[in-house]
């Protein structure tokens, strides 16, 4: 008997594209060079699609297939597919949460303490004999004893949460709704969280309510002393803003791992010392891409089965 198509829209990886070519016939739209053409020439039928990145599945490839019934995404985020769109056509949409909660929150600590300890500057500073010629590195800052205010008390702000704790922070956070079991002060204005904490964390999902909510504001409100990390998406942040709050020392710091348009990372903010800068390293370690690899199989393979999904987007 034939596999059934899937139209893989997104580059996996070896691993999970291997994984998959077990139980369906690939058609790899990430490497045509004419997507129109490939789309043409995609046999009739296709009732499945793998995703993922910033790429997602727009609501122009959801509606030339006609058949379609899942989308399985690869990462947790999933604003990039068009789920108003699947909903409409009856087009279920699956994602990669938990496994990657772990990995998130250890880069987010990891930004925080480059950039509280200056570490890139640092390594600079080294590489570049100064040590030697100018004598030791200016005194930097670090944790302990500090605010950290978290937006978004989610899967990975919990982890977030958790691993601050452990450098001895304070933990506050910032969502739509109170969570009276956690043992975390809750805000309900981002701003009057902003003004009691020395660090602002973003780790919530990019929604129409969410865009721009670290608004100049907030960023007025963290002030001079405060430094932002976004590890969610680059609309969170009104990145014209912050480039102005950190040129101005409106702000201390931000640590970034994420921008308004990757991979484009505005040259004011490469030109700052005050920055930490990713190329969207959140999750990007071989264990847990392959554990987020693995969930975009499985969500396949269960609907391939009849099976309820794993993982299937609220
Ligand atoms: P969850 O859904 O578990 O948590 C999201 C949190 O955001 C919830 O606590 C929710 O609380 C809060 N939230 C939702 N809407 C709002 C709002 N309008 N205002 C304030 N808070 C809000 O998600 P995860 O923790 O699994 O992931 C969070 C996001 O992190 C993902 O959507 C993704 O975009 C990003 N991410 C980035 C990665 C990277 O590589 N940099 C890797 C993985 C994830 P409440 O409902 O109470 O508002």
């Amino acid at each position: 008997m034939s596999k059934p198509d899937l139209l893989v829209l997104w580059d996996l990886g070896p691993h999970a594209l291997g994984a998959l070519e077990q139980d369906f016939t690939l058609h790899r739209h990430f490497e045509a060079d004419d997507r129109d053409a490939f789309m043409a020439d995609l046999p009739g039928g296709v009732r499945f699609v793998a995703t993922g990145g910033g790429t997602g599945c727009s609501r122009e490839i959801i509606e030339a297939l006609p058949d379609l019934e899942i989308i399985s995404s690869f990462g947790v985020g999933y604003d990039a597919v068009d789920v108003t769109a699947a909903r409409e056509h009856g087009v279920r949409v699956t994602n990669t949460p938990d496994v990657l909660n772990d990995c998130v929150a250890q880069v987010t600590m990891a930004l925080m303490l480059a950039l509280a300890h200056r570490l890139p500057e640092a390594d600079r500073y080294v590489r570049e004999g100064r040590w030697e010629t100018e004598g030791n590195f200016p005194l930097t800052d670090e944790l302990t004893g500090k605010t950290v205010g978290i937006i978004g008390l989610g899967r990975i702000g919990k982890a977030i949460a958790r691993l601050a704790q452990a450098f001895s922070m304070r933990v506050v956070y910032h969502g739509r709704t109170d969570q009276p079991h956690e043992p975390y002060v809750w805000y309900d204005d981002p701003k009057a969280m902003a003004r009691d904490v020395d660090w602002l964390v973003v780790i919530a999902p990019s929604t129409d309510q969410t865009r721009g909510i670290v608004s100049k504001d907030v960023l007025d409100a963290l002030g001079p002393e405060g430094r932002l990390v976004n590890v969610a998406r680059g609309d969170l942040v009104d990145e014209e803003a912050l480039i102005a709050a950190l040129s101005s020392g409106g702000i201390a710091g931000a640590a970034l791992d994420v921008f308004a348009q990757e991979p484009h990372v505005p040259e004011a903010l490469r030109k700052l010392d005050n920055v930490v800068l990713l190329p969207h390293q959140g999750s990007a370690t071989v264990k847990t891409r392959r554990a987020m690899g693995d969930l975009v199989v499985r969500n396949l393979r269960a609907h391939l089965r009849g099976d309820p999904v794993l993982t299937p987007v609220a």
